[in-house]
């Protein structure tokens, strides 16, 4: 499900559709650069037939994205695209089905009209809830195999959009009248009673719009819709937004070799791992247990995390990010970098940084008594940096020089719908 909202620019007025996933801004009528932040998760409403003070807001908690679970000695995967209610209620809608899709949605100001109630299930809990009852599912669907119930190590997720959409809803009596469609009613009992006393007046959840401008040398940032960190042209310097700043992000890249290439983006992460000795690369060999015999070199060589920075389908995610850990590209060059064409980063780093220990639990799958001992350990980051790697198109792939590593073309295309 894409989401779609209606909004104004907030330089020339001109009306805007934005996806639930732009980040960045580029006004067809005036070209103001913006980029699009908030300070929590976006809150939106279905957008009522009439405004007014009468109407009550009723929260929906919005997600879409991977849930990685570690389970049973493997990491399980599931693609999420749902929409909760999020406050306790037996007679309004659990969730808001397609109705997000056909009701325009707008954002929600301070200056919105109506009352408010905030959410009061957290999105974990009901995440997990789900996840649960999945899995019981699946239990139940695989009667052949004897499941003892397995133990959750950790759950992490990726990718993912999480934001509020109100349903307005308007008290008549006994009643909750649908604030869209008139010809709905709810019923409501004690629970929608007190739910309906607690609400009140909307927060300031507007999201802000900042000037894309090079903080170094004040030129035009460019991103694509999608992109989460913006390139300057004129200083080759990179940017992400971190709460209302923009802070740079180390480059590199490994140069092609040959013809047309496209450079495509990965974070690259020195951790700090606590609960267990992996500091170097020799130390992972011997920890994920791998086939290969442990050369000199790799005693001092630190070990560093690679995870694609940009989204993409769970299974090839893990396979990109376990094929450059276990075998890190060299020759990266720092200097003077000329990246074009480049895909955009589309994953910040934030939730590359989450799903480390998913990354490593991946390398250990299979090696039980080391599974399960991943709960114990935890994962910081030393440093990081954006590197891009040139691929070469061949077919409907794109393939890395080095390693023979392939992204297919349709992947990219559906990660971004992620
Ligand atoms: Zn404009
Ligand atoms: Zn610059």
């Amino acid at each position: 499900m894409d989401l779609k909202i209606a909004h104004q620019c907030p330089q020339c007025g001109g009306p805007v559709s934005l996806a639930e996933t732009d980040r960045f801004f580029a006004c067809d009528y005036c070209r103001v650069r913006l980029y699009i932040t908030a300070r929590g998760p976006f809150h939106y409403r279905l957008t009522p037939n009439t405004d007014g003070d009468a109407l009550v807001h009723i929260p929906y908690w919005r997600f879409k994205g991977v849930s990685y679970t570690l389970r049973n000695a493997q990491v399980q995967h599931r693609i999420l695209d749902i929409t909760r209610i999020a406050v306790p209620n037996n007679h309004l809608p659990y969730s808001l089905g397609v109705r997000p899709q056909a009701v325009p949605l707008t954002f929600v100001t301070a200056k919105t009209a109506g009352s408010f109630l905030t959410p009061a299930i957290l999105l974990k809990d009901i995440l997990d809830g789900i996840d649960k009852q999945l899995t019981h599912g699946e239990m139940r669907a695989d009667m052949t195999r004897t499941m003892k119930p397995a133990e959750n190590i950790e759950r992490a997720f990726i990718g993912e959009t999480a934001s509020v959409i109100f349903l307005p809803v308007l008290p008549k009596g006994n009643r909750l009248q649908d604030g869209i469609n008139a010809a709905m009613q709810y019923q409501t009992g004690p629970d929608t009673a007190s739910l309906i006393d607690a609400a009140g007046a909307a927060a300031d959840w507007s999201p802000r719009f900042l000037p894309a401008l090079c903080p170094a040398c004040g030129w035009d940032l460019d991103g694509q819709r999608e992109s989460c960190v913006f390139a300057c042209s004129n200083c080759s310097r990179a940017w992400m937004p971190i709460k209302r700043d923009l802070t740079e992000v180390k480059l590199g890249a490994v140069y092609r070799r040959m013809g047309s290439s496209k450079y495509i983006p990965f974070w690259k992460i020195r951790p700090q791992v606590n609960g267990v000795a992996l500091e170097t690369y020799a130390d992972l060999i011997r920890y994920a247990n791998l086939p290969k015999a442990v050369i000199k070199r790799w005693e001092s060589q630190e070990m560093v995390f690679w995870t694609p920075a940009f989204k993409v389908r769970p299974k090839l995610f893990l396979l990109l990010a376990g094929m450059l850990t276990l075998s890190p590209p060299d020759n990266i060059a720092r200097d003077r970098l000329r990246l074009s064409p480049a895909y955009p980063v589309t994953l910040p780093l934030s939730e590359a940084e989450e799903s480390l220990k998913t990354v490593l639990a991946y390398l250990v799958e299979s090696k039980r008594h080391v599974f399960e001992k991943l709960g114990d350990i935890t994962i910081e980051t030393k440093d990081s940096e954006l590197i891009y790697l040139p691929f070469n198109r061949r077919g409907n792939e794109f393939i890395y020089e080095g390693q023979n590593i392939a992204v297919p073309k349709a992947a990219l295309a559906h990660g971004k719908n992620l």
